[in-house]
């Protein structure tokens, strides 16, 4: 069942439940018949039961009258004699009769319109062998109710028939009546039969047919997701423009395509972000390597003879291993798997003291610069403390690295709605508005030359960004070109 295909696997379901309505409403339909049919066989019973009450009582009023009861089934009234030849009206709706008398002569076996089991033999014998039958079963008597369906079998011929068994028992001075009233009902067994195998058949073509059906209906349900398959297996990471073609059914596929297209555009973002990375960095490094190569052989070439070149070259050497240790670390940091949100050492804290000790440290050691702390209120977020002082770290020496000596860096810190916003302002050479929206990202330098010359990668901001993005917060531009720049790292307020 379960390697089955999804078309397979609905329709056969489908087929199930068929069959499990199919089987209850059978049982349904038929109990019911049953029932219908034996209330109605009851009350016919309930007459025939009244008429040989009666008969019973005039033998009853007969025997009080006469020391001597004699009954004869023929059609003569006299003298001390009951004759009642047909005493229930046998025949009618369809009854038959047979009655045994236990006298303190013996038994006698009356046939009273009887049931025919054994064509060949006298009338006597027959009715010894349909009395035997019916005496292996224990029918309830004198109830209207109580009669028992039984299927009467003559063990010589194989002659069956299906009856309806009524017994009435009645006891007059010393003689024993039993009358066994019964029913034929083989004819209604033969139309249950034939409704049986009409049920039947009609239920193998109705499961064959919605089998069919539902196959074909599935298949055509599941046709979207059968070509999302298709191009989920075309889809290799050379080859990540593909999208699946979307429909406005408004139903889930509909949404599951939606959803998956939108997964591979991201997919298709990040993968080429991923390579972009990868060949920029390896780019930026291949820089500082041929510098050092070539400062390397230099030395090689003069063999330590010239002093001045042999510094020279070795403080080049150090100054481009520094740059690359720089970047390299900037690099992991960004590439790092597992800086996840999961792994960071979060901590509800308030945060002017750690704004105080990075004002404290930059006043001490880049001397070249003014420094004023604006604004610093208490207000608590919950943050990695060594990530965000990373961070603010970063735009306070961006705000020095790109604006004059002697110029002032402003600080401040402050909660504004449900948001704590750090902010660092220069008087700097500002950003042009064309550039306002790529300094995020990584590798990315207004000016190479004149950063280059700063030392810088590209890959401040973008880290900055990213740790802005780990608090559940954002970084934010304000600049004037030529006039100076404002970074803002909005973080969300702590709230119990
Ligand atoms: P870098 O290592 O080059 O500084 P960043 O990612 O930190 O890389 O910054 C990206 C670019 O944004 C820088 O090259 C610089 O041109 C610009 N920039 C960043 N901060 C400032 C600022 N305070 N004033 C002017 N330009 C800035």
């Amino acid at each position: 069942m379960r390697k089955m295909k999804l078309e397979d696997r609905i329709s056969s379901r489908y087929v199930f439940l068929f069959f499990v309505l199919m089987l209850s409403s059978y049982i349904g339909v038929f109990s019911l018949l049953k029932y219908q049919r034996n209330q109605v066989i009851n009350n016919e019973m309930a007459i025939k039961s009244k008429e040989i009450d009666e008969f019973f009582k005039k033998i009853e009023d007969y025997s009080e009258k006469y020391p001597s009861l004699t009954l004869e089934f023929t059609p003569i009234l006299d003298g001390q004699k009951v004759v009642y030849s047909r005493p229930f009206n046998p025949g009618e709706e369809g009854f038959l009769y047979l009655m045994k008398i236990e006298t303190s002569i013996g038994e006698i076996n009356i046939p009273l319109n009887t049931v025919i089991l054994n064509n060949d033999v006298s009338m006597d014998q027959n009715n010894q062998i349909v009395l035997r039958e019916l005496e292996k079963y224990s029918i309830q008597s004198n109830t209207n109710t109580g009669g028992k369906t039984l299927n009467l079998v003559d063990s010589f011929t194989d002659n069956s028939v299906m009856m309806q068994v009524y017994k009435i028992t009645r006891e007059i001075k010393g003689n024993y009546f039993e009358v066994y009233v019964l029913k034929n009902l083989d004819a209604e067994f033969n139309i249950f039969k034939s409704l049986q195998i009409l049920m039947l058949a009609f239920t193998v073509l109705g499961g064959v047919v919605i089998y069919i059906v539902s196959k074909y209906l599935s298949k055509r349900i599941l046709k979207p997701v059968n070509n999302i398959i298709q191009l989920a297996e075309t889809i290799t990471t050379d080859d990540l423009g593909q999208r699946l073609e979307e429909t406005e059914t408004g139903d889930e596929l509909e949404k599951l395509t939606k959803i998956i297209n939108q997964m591979l555009n991201r997919l298709e973002n990040s993968f080429n972000n991923q390579s972009k990375f990868v060949s920029d960095a390896s780019h930026e490094l291949r820089t500082p390597l041929a510098i050092i190569k070539g400062y390397a052989e230099i030395i090689k070439k003069h063999k330590l003879n010239n002093e001045e070149i042999f510094e020279e070259s070795i403080d080049s050497i150090i100054n481009e291993a520094d740059n690359m240790k720089n970047l390299v670390q900037k690099l992991l940091f960004l590439a790092k798997g597992e800086m996840h949100k999961n792994n960071l050492n979060y901590k509800v804290q308030e945060v002017s003291e750690m704004i105080d000790h990075i004002y404290q440290d930059m006043k001490i050691s880049m001397k070249h610069h003014n420094f004023v702390l604006e604004t610093n209120r208490k207000y608590f977020i919950k943050y990695d403390e060594t990530l965000l002082r990373q961070a603010i770290r970063a735009l306070i020496e961006n705000a020095v690295k790109y604006s004059k000596e002697g110029t002032t860096v402003y600080i401040s810190s402050e909660q504004i709605g449900n948001s704590g916003i750090i902010s660092i302002r220069d008087e700097g050479i500002g950003i042009k508005e064309e550039d306002k929206d790529r300094i995020f990202d990584r590798f990315y330098r207004v000016d190479d030359s004149r950063t280059k010359s700063t030392g810088g990668t590209g890959l401040g901001l973008a880290i900055v960004q990213r740790i802005s993005e780990l608090h559940g917060g954002k970084i934010k531009v304000e600049s004037q070109y030529n006039v100076g720049t404002t970074m803002y790292i909005i973080l969300p307020i702590y709230k119990k």
